[in-house]
């Protein structure tokens, strides 16, 4: 059969107290694909890729390249080759975009010297060359997320993990985004993307998830899910 997924979660559930905010979510993640988990507001997106990032606890299982993961803590998921983008992007922002970079190298490899290089970041994200100099915080949003997946590229992560890049971003810089996002699967970065944005991700993504309710309703090929009535009613209105 087919070799096995690089991520495999399965049945896992994560409770805030009584309430379960992921009931019993299964999904893959195979080497070199782009994943997209899909879901409206609250539907459990970012409390599920916490708890693949052992960020909250959760039961159910984890596997990553053959490894039980549901036990280890953060670091050793990072250091296992796992690497999460918060919404919230968490920049240094009084610190220039060169120095967030070399952060990113330090911060997720423990400084041991495996990180990225700059000059690879610049060739990929040239806007970022451009505002080497300029400090994270006076970056427009667009630039932030282009600068929050370069500093995450700098550890060299094996799978990235974004919540919702879209997220307060123009339709154009959305694309841009996206573009990113697809070019850095084409060179072999395994890809799991939470969206609301189910259009923009959908074009991108070789498979999906839709989550409502803290559980997977539907999941296909992206091709399928855009095309399926539900999707369409639910999460991409009419054209
Ligand atoms: P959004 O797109 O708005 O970010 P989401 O799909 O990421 O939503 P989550 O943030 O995972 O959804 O939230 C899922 C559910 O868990 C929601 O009902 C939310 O109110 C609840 N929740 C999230 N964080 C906590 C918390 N720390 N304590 C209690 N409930 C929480």
């Amino acid at each position: 059969g087919a070799a096995p997924p690089m991520l495999e979660a399965e049945a896992l559930t994560v409770a805030y107290g009584k309430v379960e905010a992921v009931r019993g979510v299964s999904l893959r993640v195979e080497a070199g694909r782009l994943i997209t988990v899909l879901g409206a507001n609250g539907a459990g997106k970012t409390t599920l890729l916490n708890a693949l990032m052992g960020i909250l606890p959760a039961r159910g299982r984890i596997r990553f390249e053959g490894r039980d993961l549901a036990r280890l803590p953060v670091e050793a998921r990072v250091e296992a080759g796992l690497s999460l983008i918060p919404e919230r992007r968490e920049l240094f922002s009084s610190m220039s975009v060169e120095d967030n970079l070399r952060l990113g190298a330090f911060r997720f490899r423990g400084g041991r010297g495996a990180g990225g290089d700059l000059a690879e970041m610049f060739a990929l994200f040239p806007r970022l060359k451009e505002r080497r100099r300029q400090l994270a915080g006076t970056l427009s949003g667009g630039e932030r997320q282009m600068l929050a997946m370069a500093r995450a590229l700098m550890g060299r992560p094996r799978l990235l993990m974004l919540d919702e890049p879209s997220l307060g971003l123009a339709p154009l810089i959305v694309a841009e985004v996206m573009r990113t996002v697809a070019a850095l699967r084409d060179q072999g970065v395994a890809i799991l993307l939470v969206e609301q944005n189910a259009r923009a991700a959908l074009r991108i993504a070789d498979y999906g998830y839709v989550l409502d309710g803290g559980a997977v309703v539907l999941e296909g090929p992206s091709a399928a899910l855009q095309s399926d009535a539900r999707v369409v009613e639910t999460y991409l209105g009419v054209l």
